[in-house]
């Protein structure tokens, strides 16, 4: 597709694009369209996908759960000394996300992930499902930070996971509706109200999602570092997350160093890349518009 032909598609999109924003995407769309030189694709994708489906932050979690700080609710000693109370808040999320959904961002994310001739990966830190809801090739999909809908067996002989449990509630007890308000606080829970091992059938499941004080899936880790290796990564997308926090800022210097570039979706412009040079674009806005914007040509 020639750049001339792009640049008049703009004016089907329905979406505000100033010239300077035109510009960078035409340069975009000349890149992406090249297979000689945008071949591999990595993705690095943060809670701002999935703001613009509506889904609060960890920390935005908002009413009854403002009270509590990271420490209560997402650590292991958290769940340890009060799994009620973390399976509550977890049941919470699980509602929150189950109720979302995928938005355009998420749903173009998914279509490249099954276009030909295109090598592509999404390192996502959401745990949200929407990713996978949204119909992106769950090979090209790693979850840095597990799944609300994965369930795994805390019993140490016991190595039960379940993954895709799409549940909800997750059991009778966990069914929070009614609570939660200043009138009906939650109730506490006995161990034997929790969700437990179907297999060992004495171990307490906890939530599939990492938690403060633990390490990065060693397995997925490895995945994202073999595909970086053997492809070589063109383009790099970070969508809705901080390009300076681990483990982005590693990946996004990973990839400038093999002389690959990077095309940033937030809704604000990153110092760090103050200007736009031929090796990056920033397009500033809700991702669930800029990105299907930027990836038209391949998506199409
Ligand atoms: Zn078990």
């Amino acid at each position: 597709m020639s750049s001339k032909e792009v640049s008049e598609d703009h004016e089907d999109w329905d979406v505000d694009i100033s010239a300077e924003m035109s510009s960078s995407l035409d340069r975009f769309h000349r890149f992406i369209t090249d297979p000689t030189k945008c071949k591999t694709i990595l993705a690095l994708v943060g809670a701002g996908l999935s703001a613009a489906s509506g889904l609060p932050t960890f920390r935005g979690s908002g009413g009854y759960w403002r009270k509590y700080n990271s420490i209560d609710l997402a650590t292991p000693d958290a769940f340890y000394s009060n799994p009620g109370l973390v399976w509550q808040f977890y049941a919470h999320r699980r509602h929150m996300a189950l109720n979302a959904e995928p938005n355009d961002g998420h749903n173009a994310l998914a279509k490249l992930s099954h276009v030909k001739g295109i090598n592509f990966l999404t390192i996502s830190q959401n745990v949200d499902g929407l990713s996978q809801r949204g119909g992106q090739d769950p090979q090209t999909l790693l979850e840095f930070h597990g799944s609300l809908f994965e369930l795994q067996c805390t019993e140490f002989s016991c190595s039960y996971v379940e993954k895709n449990n799409f549940e909800d509630p997750l059991t009778g007890s966990l069914d929070l509706q009614n609570f939660g308000s200043k009138n009906h606080p939650l109730p506490s829970l006995e161990i034997d109200q929790l969700p437990h091992c179907p297999r060992c059938r004495k171990g307490l499941l906890r939530p599939g999602v990492l938690w403060f004080g633990e390490s990065l899936p060693l397995q997925a880790v490895d995945k994202a570092d073999e595909f970086i290796v053997r492809n070589g990564v063109d383009l790099i997308l970070v969508i809705g997350t901080s390009r300076t926090i681990w483990p982005a800022a590693s990946y996004v210097d990973i990839v400038k160093n093999q002389g690959g570039k990077i095309a940033i979706f937030n809704t604000e412009r990153d110092e760090l890349e103050s200007s736009e040079d031929c090796n990056s674009w920033q397009f500033i806005g809700d991702c669930a518009k800029t990105l299907p914007l930027a990836l038209a040509p391949l998506i199409k």
